[in-house]
């Protein structure tokens, strides 16, 4: 068979060969160790926490062996909507912070000299290297209706599909030249499928830098690698493009492991080298009984990147938990480094966990309690602002309006303390937390057997009131109030006779916090009282309970 000439009868138009493309992109010049590692995401209009963990995965493994990083944008099989997923894609990237060293922008400019760095935009480059596989005999024509990937329409067809045996020959694999060109004349369209070389009882070994060599049964199947509409399902697009783009290692999820040695047969028939693989795990939930399930862009909110921006998480504090789910050495370097950016902490491919990590909220909420706790007052004031500025805009008014109040919030018990507070995990929750700051509060936790005890307290509190200078002043005057009015003084007292007084001093204060914030508990009761003025302490203490 000619299989020249049923290239040229196909393919008319492709005119370059293999050799000029290849020569477009020549072999990075790379220093021993180095990584060039890519995200390469299909614009679906949300990112998936998965994705984002691979990318993140891969930014890491760049940035750990001074490497490269670069952005392909996989679009071949999305027409529609798909300028704004691409925008929501770039938003997301650039909200996380991820900078790539190669990309192409939104307006189409490629930076890097490795492009086009979307995928759409290199159909010419497909078909060469597709006419290269018909011309040698590894590829055929197939003029069955909707082929395209389906191989459940496959096998209902007339396949040479034998029972019990893993072999899917298409029909078409052996067809003439003369059959073929009857086929084109009549105006037909037609897929191009990899002849496979195997019959069916071959196995392979592929190496994956996570999971170390494994072994699976070898293609049999004529899979498609380019579609009637000339664009190259997933297999042909990745062998092709991370060949010419000089990928040396591909991270990706572990959903691809099953369909690697299609891979493996395409970088063969080819005549690339085959590419390194690094799978990593897919991030499972817990459901409510116990058992796990893959995080889900339907149940679980936080499955979208987008969540942790719309409620407020510093980017740090997802990093830091993506880092804690990629390898559990982490939470270890991170006690004994917590003054560290989170880019010192190093790890190699081999280190990622090979067991699929649980998404856990409390976890996460845990680590950002401890990234936010390190911020200074100002810069949480920031953060919080910036974030207001787009998820409350009546909230960022405020904010802004109250510049040095809000300032001096954040900054309690906070900014030059030993122990900061942890109680503040994401920027979403502090209007609810410090809504006394906002206006008065309208509900009071307190208990009914309480409120006599707590009004008598209050009104002799308010009788002669003044603002106390100093937090000292302010605890020696209730102190001394409470002792009046029957409260223990000296804990040691108390405790031996509860019964014998109306409780302890620090009861006494949680009156007076009751009234101010609504809360028993609270950050230095004087400093709030500071933050707040005298004018709007003591029309607070008016409050009956
Ligand atoms: N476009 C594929 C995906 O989003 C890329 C997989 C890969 O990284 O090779 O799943």
């Amino acid at each position: 068979m000619n299989y020249n000439d049923i290239a040229n009868l196909i393919f008319p138009d492709v005119t370059m060969s293999p050799e000029e493309v290849i020569a477009k992109y020549p072999k990075r010049n790379l220093k021993e160790g180095q990584m060039v590692t890519r995200f390469a995401p299909s614009p679906t209009g949300l990112v998936h926490i998965g994705n984002f963990f691979q990318a993140f995965i891969s930014y890491n493994i760049a940035k750990n062996t001074d490497g490269i990083l670069f952005l392909r944008i996989e679009d071949t099989d999305r027409k529609r909507e798909k300028i704004e997923a691409k925008q929501v894609l770039y938003d997301v990237l650039k909200r996380f912070e991820m900078s790539f060293d190669e990309y192409q922008t939104l307006d189409g400019k490629d930076i890097g000299d490795y492009g086009p760095y979307v995928q759409s935009q290199r159909n010419d480059i497909y078909k060469v290297f597709a006419k290269k596989l018909v011309s040698e005999g590894k590829a055929f024509p197939c003029f069955c209706k909707k082929t395209e990937g389906k191989e459940d329409v496959l096998k209902q067809r007339e396949t040479k599909f034998v029972e019990n045996d893993e072999r899917e020959y298409d029909p078409c694999r052996d067809l003439s030249y003369e059959e073929i060109k009857a086929h084109i004349d009549n105006g037909d369209s037609f897929a191009i499928r990899l002849k496979t070389k195997n019959k069916g009882d071959e196995r392979i070994v592929f190496n994956d830098l996570i999971k170390g060599d494994i072994e699976a049964k070898a293609n049999a199947k004529d899979f498609v690698i380019l579609k009637s509409d000339g664009t190259p399902p997933y297999p042909f697009a990745h062998a092709i493009d991370d060949t010419l783009m000089g990928t040396n290692i591909v991270v990706r999820g572990e959903e691809y492991i099953a369909s690697t040695p299609a891979h493996v047969e395409l970088f063969e028939a080819l005549g690339f080298k085959q590419i390194q693989y690094c799978h990593n795990p897919l991030i499972y939930k817990l459901n409510d009984l116990g058992n796990r399930r893959k995080i889900s862009k339907r149940y679980d909110p936080e499955s979208n990147m987008m969540f942790f921006c719309e409620n407020g998480y510093p980017n740090e504090a997802v990093y830091e938990y993506l880092l804690n789910m990629i390898n559990s050495g982490f939470e270890i370097w991170r006690k004994n480094n917590p003054e560290k950016s989170w880019k010192e902490f190093k790890f190699k491919p081999s280190d990622i966990t090979t067991v699929a990590p649980i998404f856990d909220l409390v976890k996460l909420n845990d680590i950002s309690k401890n990234v936010i706790s390190l911020l200074s007052g100002e810069k949480l004031y920031e953060n919080w602002l910036n974030w207001a500025r787009e998820y409350d805009k009546d909230l960022s008014k405020i904010l802004e309006e109250n510049r040095e109040k809000f300032v001096k919030v954040c900054q309690m018990d906070r900014d030059g303390r030993p122990k900061p507070r942890k109680d503040i995990f994401n920027y979403q929750m502090m209007k609810d937390k410090f809504n006394y700051f906002f206006s008065a509060p309208i509900s009071f936790n307190i208990a009914d057997e309480d409120k006599e005890k707590a009004n008598e307290l209050l009104s002799a509190y308010r009788e002669n009131f003044k603002m106390p200078s100093s937090n000292e002043e302010w605890f020696n005057e209730v102190k001394e109030l409470a002792g009046k009015l029957g409260y223990a003084t000296d804990n040691k007292l108390y405790k031996e006779n509860p019964n014998e007084f109306k409780g302890n001093v620090a009861k006494a204060c949680e009156f007076i916090r009751l009234a101010i914030t609504g809360e028993k508990d609270s950050p230095t009761l004087f400093t709030i009282m500071e933050i707040l003025g005298e004018d709007e302490v003591k029309a607070r203490l008016n409050v009956k309970f």
